[in-house]
């Protein structure tokens, strides 16, 4: 995978590594899949549950997204992700959302994907 922090200004480019997972060209361990989101296990946890949502169209990033995609998608993608956090049993003890954007946020693939963590108590997002 390349280090390569993600240029949010570029076009969305469909062989990105995300893009090839879901096309299925790339293995992914499933974790939950509707009309809007695909939801699957980071290759790399950084939590006991680390898990990668993301929508099924071509989104570069929050600010793609948020401009671009129509209410009804934004709307059955962040009800998506919600549905796996209470799929996986996170409500009552929690859990934590991050979405990196860009060079300063440290987003490395080019397709917005929130992170799911949980599993442990977080420390301070101060870094
Ligand atoms: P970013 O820094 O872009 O927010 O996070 C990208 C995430 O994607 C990282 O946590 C990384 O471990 C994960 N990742 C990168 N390549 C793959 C892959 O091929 N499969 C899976 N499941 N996760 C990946």
């Amino acid at each position: 995978m390349s280090l390569t922090p993600v240029d949010p200004t570029k076009p969305y480019d469909p062989e990105n590594i995300f893009a090839k997972i879901l096309r299925g060209e790339i293995p992914s361990t499933k974790v939950y899949e509707d009309e809007w989101a695909y939801a699957f296990n980071d290759i790399a946890p950084v939590a006991p549950i680390h898990v990668l949502v993301i929508p099924k169209n071509g989104y570069v990033s929050w600010d793609d997204f948020s401009e671009k995609a129509p209410a009804e998608e934004i709307a059955g993608f962040i009800r998506a992700v919600g549905k796996v956090a209470r799929q996986l049993g996170l409500v009552e003890e929690g859990y934590r959302l991050i979405n990196n954007i860009g060079p300063n946020g440290g987003q490395i693939v080019p397709h917005i994907h929130v992170h799911l963590m949980g599993g442990r108590v977080m420390g301070p997002m101060l870094t």
